[in-house]
């Protein structure tokens, strides 16, 4: 789940300083369930905005994932008369969302929320982050463990020379990531993997702006 956070409050006054009417936007899917941008946050940041002298000109939760154009763009029309009304449009969800929402509307468009990671939901107040999106997935080799997300350095062999009684030398309340890896390869009976050593990860594939086309990769697998 992309995992975000609210914007502080003031920083949000402040990006709406010349601006009247606001309409807020919240996601029906990740910021519904982590409760950043469901109904609840919605109707809390109109109330906030209200005290504050904003004129609130209406708001709308996306049946789906806000950062799906086709569906939001669907919502937004049905509220095509306030938005006629409106100064500005705050979401509440993802920084993929937000920006689907400004390329649907000629309207300023500002972020609710901070967007965090990509995470494990623990409980609804515990997410642990667990991918980088690096593109070159490497969990087959280290146990379903990813260096990436969970060592601070994002070492391809590890552990490094920091690590104390399994803990990390950045941050020692968090297990160190290579000895997880290792615990987990052990009780797999994989811990021979170890001995082979990952090459420099390809971090162009990280490269942005990154564009998944299917049918364009169907097209080049056929020739
Ligand atoms: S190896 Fe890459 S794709 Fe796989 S979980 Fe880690 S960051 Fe995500
Ligand atoms: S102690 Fe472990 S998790 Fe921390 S930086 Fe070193 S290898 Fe990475």
């Amino acid at each position: 789940m992309i995992i975000t956070e609210q914007k502080a409050f003031a920083e949000l006054l402040s990006l709406l300083e010349r601006h009247q009417s606001v309409f807020v936007v919240g996601c029906g899917v990740c910021a519904t369930t982590w409760r950043t941008g469901g109904e609840p946050e919605v109707k809390a940041l109109l109330s906030e905005l209200s005290a504050a002298g904003k004129q609130s000109t209406g708001w709308t939760i996306t049946a789906e994932a806000c950062c799906d154009a086709r569906l939001t763009r669907r919502i937004l029309k049905q509220s095509s008369t306030a938005l006629k009304i409106t100064d500005a449009i705050v979401v509440m969800a993802c920084g993929a969302g937000t920006q689907t929402v400004a390329s649907l509307v000629e309207l300023p468009v500002y972020p609710g929320l901070n967007t965090i990671g990509l995470s494990q939901i623990q409980s609804l107040s515990l997410a642990l982050e667990r991918c980088r999106l690096c593109g070159d997935c490497m969990l087959a080799e280290t146990a379903g463990i990813c260096p990436v997300a969970r060592c601070p350095k994002g070492l391809m062999n590890g552990p490094c020379g920091g690590y104390q009684d399994g803990k990390c030398e950045v941050d020692r309340t968090q297990d160190c990531a290579w000895v997880l890896i290792y615990e987990r390869l052990q009780t797999l009976g994989q811990e021979a993997r170890l001995a082979i050593i990952s090459e420099p990860k390809d971090w162009s594939r990280m490269r942005s702006p990154r564009v998944a086309d299917k049918k364009a990769a169907q097209l080049a697998a056929k020739e």
